[in-house]
């Protein structure tokens, strides 16, 4: 949190001079119709969002047929990936992740007791679905996989992702981080979560639907599990704002505003390939709005070169290793990415 403090006081997040590809937000958004209800959802904000969580819960369960007993909303899915390593946690075991990959909820879990092995990926920069399962002792009580992957953008077989799940024993949490699922429409597996009470998938408005600032993310479970998770919330269905939830309620029926978001990412994503590619500079194929890349042949300080022009972000997750990541922008910035790193 105080490193995040440190950098916005650095780089003032509305500085428009600054072109800031650090966190992978949706340079566009929130959509239209989010704006004109979170204006309008100011005038309610003296009573308590209770309905507005209700109904948003209701809304996010229906594309997967569940119901809203299925559905947990918290400020951020970080909040609900806080929730579900302490529930772990305390069961007093040791959780398995990937590395590298979204590491927030780690500190946490940690100051509980639980330890956390970390498992390589594959040469490809996948999460390597062997590996961890080798990594799982009698002690394990929770696996992290996030899909696709933060940093690297790369996705898991949807296959192979459903047999790990149906191969875990009962008494450990999967915890699936789906915060890019809609840039590529990757496979989502929230619709087994009944069928496995100890799947949690999480989920967010902060990617595509542009809302990072608003924090509102929910999860995915079965009804028992989501009530094991609320438990842990200090008031449970008052998770996030009601100007919040209003922005997000109408996010889920502005399809035209996702469309084009997934598009303009797309876009940019491959404009960047090719200023990458120009350099001779590898990078992963990405399902994602960031993209992972090796400097380690790149002749000058790749994140000093794009600072010198105030493009920032760029940013190591490997020791001793050359690998990047830069989320993509608007393709106006990813032009001056394209023109700053150009040997
Ligand atoms: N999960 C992943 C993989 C992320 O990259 C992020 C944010 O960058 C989050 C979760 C947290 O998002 P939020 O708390 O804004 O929903």
């Amino acid at each position: 949190i105080f490193a995040t403090e440190s950098r916005t006081l650095l780089y003032n997040n509305h500085d428009a001079d600054i072109i800031k590809l650090s966190s992978n937000e949706n340079p566009y958004g929130p959509s239209p119709k989010a704006r004109k209800a979170m204006s309008e959802a100011v005038n309610s904000c003296n009573r308590y969002p209770w309905e507005n969580t209700t109904l948003l819960r209701e809304k996010i369960s229906v594309p997967y047929q569940l119901a809203k007993e299925n559905v947990i909303i918290g400020a951020g899915s970080s909040e609900l990936l806080g929730l579900a390593s302490v529930l772990a946690a305390l069961k007093k075991g040791n959780i398995v992740a990937p590395d590298p990959t979204f590491r927030l909820w780690i500190p946490a879990a940690k100051k509980i007791g639980a330890p956390v092995k970390l498992v390589p990926l594959t040469e490809q920069k996948a999460v390597d679905l062997q590996r961890l399962k080798e990594a799982i002792d009698a002690d394990t009580r929770m696996v992290y996989i996030c899909n696709p992957n933060n940093p690297t953008g790369t996705v898991l077989a949807p296959n192979e992702l459903e047999t790990f799940i149906k191969d875990l024993a009962p008494s450990v949490i999967i915890l699936l981080d789906e915060a890019y699922t809609e840039f590529e429409d990757t496979k989502s597996v929230a619709h087994l979560v009944n069928e496995y009470p100890n799947l949690i998938v999480a989920k967010t408005f902060s990617k595509i639907y542009g809302m990072a600032g608003a924090r509102v993310g929910y999860a995915l479970a079965h009804a028992n599990t989501i009530q094991q998770l609320n438990n842990l919330q200090p008031w449970a269905n008052a998770g996030a704002g009601g100007v919040s939830l209003a922005g997000a309620i109408a996010s889920l029926e502005d399809t035209s505003f996702v469309a084009m978001c997934k598009k303009e990412n797309a876009k940019a994503r491959n404009l960047f390939y090719q200023a990458l590619d120009g350099n001779g500079i590898p990078y992963i194929p990405s399902a994602t709005s960031f993209v992972y890349f090796d400097t380690a042949k790149y002749p000058k300080d790749f994140k000093a070169v794009l600072e010198a022009k105030n493009i920032i972000g760029a940013r190591s997750f490997e020791e001793s290793s050359k690998w990047l990541r830069l989320s993509v922008g608007t393709i106006k910035e990813m032009e001056q990415v394209a023109a700053a790193i150009r040997l």
